[in-house]
């Protein structure tokens, strides 16, 4: 055989294995926007459980308007990176408001947070400094940590004895800077990091802390500014980094936000940033409309926060066992992974649209359902949802 052909056959037998293990995804096709109910290619119209459009503004009006406005006023496209000749006045405009929303001083855009996380790093620590990490941190972060060639901790999830070890060993190593990275929101539990503590923790050794609030910016909080300011410490987070993929708009695009002297060190830097297309003027505009609405009205955080509420007791009601917590992220524990397939298929019969995940997404005999509730939903939608769970559940004898 031909290397090429080699190769072919290598890569039929890696795919293969994927399949056998039960680990291949399907990707199944939606034609229709985004929104509490969608219509897949095959005619369905189902409930959707499982976007992260937390504010239902995926497919909002407003943010419709504000792309519209963009592309008529802005154009499509820039073919440039941003410091060549990428950089319009919307952008400049977005930075400010985006770092006025998470209480910071300045903000950079990428394409997405991804490229914000794997381009934050490096640029800013090098050999003689630490980051500290949470073990369940998003793969971008995880990703951005190993491009950066700063010492490297782990404490164990959400374990503030374990992230004091890790500071005390970086300290007594004689770490010139320290960061202390986490996601505010955990996307599989929905766990909401203790940033007070944290923070209180980072005083005590010296050290910075960052966080990404991909799964918080817009909703979490009591104006949906974020983590921070559901655990009081506002304005007191040295790197911000978040998404408008999810919550704000669900477009695409990235952002980190700090003080000003560290933005400017990144656009200096930041190789994602530097060697990458500027965001398209829609998705800038569509991003500042939703800004706009979330500054002027709590309406669509208090709503997914209520609908959150309801669902966690409701589904807890009907028996089924939940992760106990406020965020609109409700994981349905099933534990086994064959089991957690046939309810996620069995609902989607039902019109319900939700997604098991096992390993290795989650721990061994972890498998769960992650439900994600919308601000879009209406009590109907949840009650139906609920009834749909509950008839699967029993067929399945989940629910006794
Ligand atoms: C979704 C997510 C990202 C990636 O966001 P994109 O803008 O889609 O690249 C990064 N970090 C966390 C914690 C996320 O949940």
């Amino acid at each position: 055989m031909s290397s090429p052909d080699a190769f072919l056959a290598h890569v039929r037998q890696e795919l293969d294995q994927l399949d056998q293990a039960g680990l291949f995804k399907r990707e199944r096709i939606i034609a229709t926007p985004q929104g509490a109910h969608v219509r897949t290619t095959d005619g369905r119209t189902l409930i959707n459980l499982c976007a992260n459009n937390y504010l239902g503004l995926s497919s909002h009006p407003a943010a419709i308007a504000g792309a519209h406005a963009a592309l008529d006023s802005h154009g499509y496209g820039l073919s440039s990176v941003r410091f060549i000749c990428g950089t319009q006045d919307r952008h400049k405009e977005l930075e400010q408001r985006i770092a006025r929303f998470v209480g910071c001083e300045d903000a950079i855009l990428y394409a997405a947070a991804f490229d914000a996380n794997g381009g934050l790093f490096e640029p800013l620590l090098g050999e003689a400094d630490a980051i500290i990490s949470d073990s369940l941190n998003h793969a971008s972060i995880i990703d951005g940590i190993r491009l950066c060639k700063a010492q490297r901790w782990r404490y164990a999830h959400d374990d503030m004895a374990d992230l004091a070890r890790c500071l005390k060993e970086a300290r007594d190593g004689g770490a010139r800077f320290i960061l202390v990275f986490t996601d505010g929101v955990f996307s599989m539990d929905g766990t909401i990091a203790r940033l007070d503590e944290i923070r209180a923790l980072c005083d005590r050794f010296d050290a910075m802390l960052g966080i990404d609030e991909s799964h918080a910016s817009g909703f979490v909080g009591a104006t949906g500014r974020g983590t921070h300011e559901l655990r009081g410490i506002f304005g007191r987070v040295d790197i911000v980094t978040g998404t408008f993929g999810k919550a704000l708009g669900g477009a695409s695009g990235g952002f980190t936000a700090a003080k000003r002297e560290v933005i400017e060190l990144l656009r200096q830097r930041s190789r994602p940033y530097l060697f990458s297309n500027t965001l398209a003027p829609a998705i800038v505009g569509g991003s500042l409309a939703v800004l706009d609405l979330l500054e002027s009205s709590t309406a669509l955080r208090d709503r997914v926060a209520d609908n959150a509420l309801w669902f966690r007791q409701a589904i807890s009601a009907a028996g089924f066992e939940i992760k106990p917590g406020t965020h609109p992220i409700v994981p349905i524990m099933v534990y086994d992974a064959v089991l957690a397939q046939r309810l996620a298929a069995r609902l989607l019969e039902l019109g319900v649209y939700v997604v098991g995940f096992f390993f290795p997404v989650v721990p061994k005999g972890q498998a769960r359902i992650r439900v994600q509730l919308s601000a879009a939903h209406s009590r109907e939608d949840l009650e139906r949802a609920v009834a749909a769970f509950t008839q699967a559940g029993r067929e399945l004898g989940i629910l006794k």
